[in-house]
């Protein structure tokens, strides 16, 4: 099959042929249509990630199931499919509970420790593959439909997380980005008052677009006084963390009204200092939210298909362009998520 190979660190992709994987016991392998090119996985092609060479990396698939291993009975040759981005044991307590993000047994990232979705065939775990529902024309969209399982998973399940709703004012710090666009999005279909909080004042009209009711830029003000003037001095009731910096950290934090939430979803990684006065005062939640567990997938694989939102693709193009577009993402060039076209 043809690839997209990571020989080493911080070295370009090869696109060079290498041999086709044969699934094993428990394992499908898939033929991979179209493959999402977002950060998480250029972080990979850059070096900042550690994966053993050669890899291919990849998670946000559309496919075909192609051929199974012996004893898989949930799929079938021919089933159209995506991916579930975490190798979990499916067994462990926090894998029976739906919170397999927490796995005890925890195997790793589909595109790190094992190979990914920028080759022709995918090979992984058959539980790893989710089927795309009737509804979804994952033929004439293999793009958008292969992002949701990451684009629009992960903002679902900080939705559930933070218990967001209509009488809800968000603010999410990081907005313009690949999964802020799509944070925003779930933001407003759950009927919040949405704000976006980015330095790329470029991306707000995108951020308008994809549902942000107003802009802050925190090059220009001080992020936590403009949420708190947005919100009559009263502050906000969510705040949705891309960055976690310190400073987005900290201003989230201070922003935060009663009954607040912040949810960080890594970023940076950063300490945060809040008050436990203004905590207790408030009954105010600090949380952090990893990616989202297979029913979420699910859910929001069927959420497209019912129409109710659709995942914001602005570059789509062939593998032979990978390079390219992976340095598009890297400068953050791309508005929404980016995607390869594979077979
Ligand atoms: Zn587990």
């Amino acid at each position: 099959m043809k690839a997209l190979v990571l020989e080493a660190e911080g070295q370009p992709f090869r696109l060079k042929s290498v041999p086709d994987p044969v699934p094993g016991p428990g394992e499908a392998v898939v033929r991979v249509i179209a493959c999402g090119a977002g950060l998480t996985i250029q972080h990979v092609r850059a070096g900042r990630i550690k994966v053993d060479y050669p890899r291919i990396i990849g998670h946000e698939i559309t496919g075909v199931v192609e051929a199974l291993g012996a004893g898989v009975t949930t799929l079938k040759v021919g089933d159209p499919v995506t991916a579930y981005f975490y190798l979990t044991c499916g067994h462990c307590r926090w894998c029976r509970s739906n919170r397999e993000t927490l796995c005890e047994n925890f195997g790793g990232y589909v595109g790190r420790e094992v190979d990914g979705g920028y080759a022709e065939l995918i090979k992984l775990p058959a539980r790893n593959f989710l089927k795309i529902p009737e509804g979804l024309d994952w033929r004439k969209h293999p793009a958008e439909v292969g992002v949701i399982c990451d684009a629009i998973a992960t903002p679902v399940k900080v939705i559930r997380r933070a218990q967001v709703s209509a009488w809800d004012t968000v603010a999410v710090f990081g907005a313009g980005g690949g999964l802020g666009i799509h944070m925003l999005m779930l933001a407003k279909w759950a009927h919040a008052r949405v704000i976006a909080v980015d330095v790329a004042a470029d991306k707000f009209d995108a951020c308008r677009k994809a549902g942000a009711d107003e802009c802050v830029n925190p090059a220009e003000t001080d992020a936590s006084e403009a949420l708190r003037d947005l919100t009559g001095g009263k502050g906000v009731d969510v705040v949705i963390d891309f960055v976690s910096s310190r400073t987005t950290l900290n201003a989230g934090a201070k922003a935060l009204g009663r009954g607040g939430r912040l949810v960080t979803l890594g970023g940076s990684g950063q300490a945060v200092e809040a008050s436990a006065q203004h905590l207790l005062n408030n009954e105010a939640i600090i949380m952090g939210s990893r990616y989202a567990t297979k029913q979420e997938v699910i859910d929001s694989l069927e959420l497209v298909a019912r129409g109710e939102v659709w995942p914001l693709l602005t570059d789509i193009r062939p593998m032979q362009e990978a390079e390219a577009l992976h340095q598009k993402v890297e400068k953050g060039e791309v508005t929404g998520r980016a995607a390869l076209l594979i077979g």
